[in-house]
């Protein structure tokens, strides 16, 4: 089948099923029973076992149709976490009410004193049993209020090197050991919030990869979180400001400003244009790697390149607007618009890891320079300087 095909089959099977009145959780099955919730999955894992490209056009049909459901081969982190390293039972059990949109997940890695440095994490969770009772602190856990999993990294051995002694765990949310405290952004959303974990409890069946080697769990998790910020520009939460990753919405802005013929305002667009074409093409390249070490450093790359991106257009966006530019609230929509995406471009520059991280795994695994010192590498955790 070619790309065509591929297109008319997706075209004429949502003319047959879509219709925006339909029930969402009847709509979801739908998805799922036919393959195109994950279309770059498996056949027998829900899929149909089309490359990543292709998986692409299904979404982007199902995007032009208004019509939900498709794309969790990309975005949900959980469900691609657990396709690739999770066991056949939890694949069966946790993968299809959270690609049917039923059961949704939350990121508890970050820790007070443990960011950049996570490997530091002091969260502790103790076999009791068979179950997993955790004790600890995460932060800046976006959307954890509306989770009823946390994706999970706790230390289950201080007697050995930081990474070594992590395990990862799908924490279920719901339950009196877990209390959440919203943190009040910049850009007047509360997305992210305090979680403090107080004995809740895991099922023993709940830990994802072998015991202590969560680090590398950790990992594919991760380059799926910056594969995806590298990929997507995020759109506010209220859906009210869009944000293309290419030009256009620079033009159209320079447009209504009278500004489209100023020299100076069609370079600084020509610019960020280049950079979000140079991204989209470094984007294909990391999925075409069949190395994993290639594709993390090319996801890095990708993702510094679109907090670049993001920043440069918001900044190019106020050059438009001028004065207006700083003015915000529902009376001033323009000048509103610029001023989030002016602040919410930090949301890349820091979540998922931050630029400078980005910049080091580049200096390490693409230009090859040395490693950073880690005079503790091969020190217990528990002998660790604090
Ligand atoms: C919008 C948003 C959403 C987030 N969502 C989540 C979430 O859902 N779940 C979650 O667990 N976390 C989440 N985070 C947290 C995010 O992953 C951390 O903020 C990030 O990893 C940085 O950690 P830190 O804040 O502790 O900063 P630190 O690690 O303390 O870093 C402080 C500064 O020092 C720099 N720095 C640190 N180490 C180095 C080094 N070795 N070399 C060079 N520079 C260095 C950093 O780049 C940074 O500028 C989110 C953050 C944001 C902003």
């Amino acid at each position: 089948m070619n790309d065509d095909e591929l297109r008319d089959e997706v075209r004429k099977w949502l003319a047959a099923n879509w219709n925006p009145a339909i029930d969402r959780a009847s709509w979801a099955q739908r998805v799922v029973d036919a393959g195109w919730a994950v279309p770059s999955w498996e056949p027998e894992w829900y899929g149909r076992g089309l490359s990543e490209a292709r998986s692409r056009l299904v979404a982007a049909e199902f995007a032009a149709a208004g019509a939900p459901g498709c794309g969790h081969d990309r975005a949900n982190l959980f469900a691609c976490t657990l396709h690739d390293v999770g066991t056949e039972e939890q694949k069966r059990r946790l993968i299809p009410p959270s690609i049917r949109g039923e059961s949704k997940w939350c990121l508890l890695y970050s820790e007070p004193s443990a960011g950049s440095d996570l490997a530091g994490l002091r969260t502790k969770a103790e076999r009791r049993g068979d179950q997993w009772v955790i004790n600890g602190q995460k932060v800046w856990t976006s959307f954890a209020k509306t989770a009823d999993y946390g994706m999970l990294v706790a230390r289950t051995d201080w007697d050995v090197p930081k990474h070594q002694g992590i395990s990862f765990f799908m924490l279920p949310m719901r339950q009196p050991g877990v209390e959440i405290r919203p943190i009040h952004q910049i850009t007047g959303e509360s997305e992210f919030n305090e979680v403090f974990i107080q004995d809740a409890r895991i099922p023993a069946e709940n830990l994802v990869g072998e015991l202590n080697a969560g680090w590398s769990v950790l990992q594919i998790a991760l380059g799926y979180e910056r594969r995806f910020m590298g990929d997507l520009a995020r759109t506010a939460k209220d859906g009210r400001r869009p944000r293309p990753a290419n030009a256009s919405l620079l033009i159209e802005l320079a447009r209504d400003a009278g500004k489209l013929d100023d020299p100076y305002i069609r370079q600084q667009i020509a610019r960020v244009d280049a950079l979000a074409t140079v991204n989209r093409w470094n984007t294909q390249r990391s999925k075409a790697a069949a190395d994993h070490g290639e594709a993390a450093a090319l996801t890095a790359l990708g993702k510094i390149a679109m907090s670049r991106i993001l920043h440069e257009t918001a900044r190019v966006e106020t050059e438009i607007v001028g004065a207006e530019a700083m003015l915000a609230g529902p009376e001033n929509p323009v000048g509103d618009a610029v001023t989030f995406r002016t602040m919410n471009a930090y949301f890349t520059s820091i979540g998922g890891g931050t630029d400078q991280i980005q910049r080091n795994i580049i200096g390490e695994r693409v230009l090859g320079l040395p490693k950073e010192p880690e005079p503790h590498r091969n020190t217990p955790f528990r002998d660790l300087p604090r």
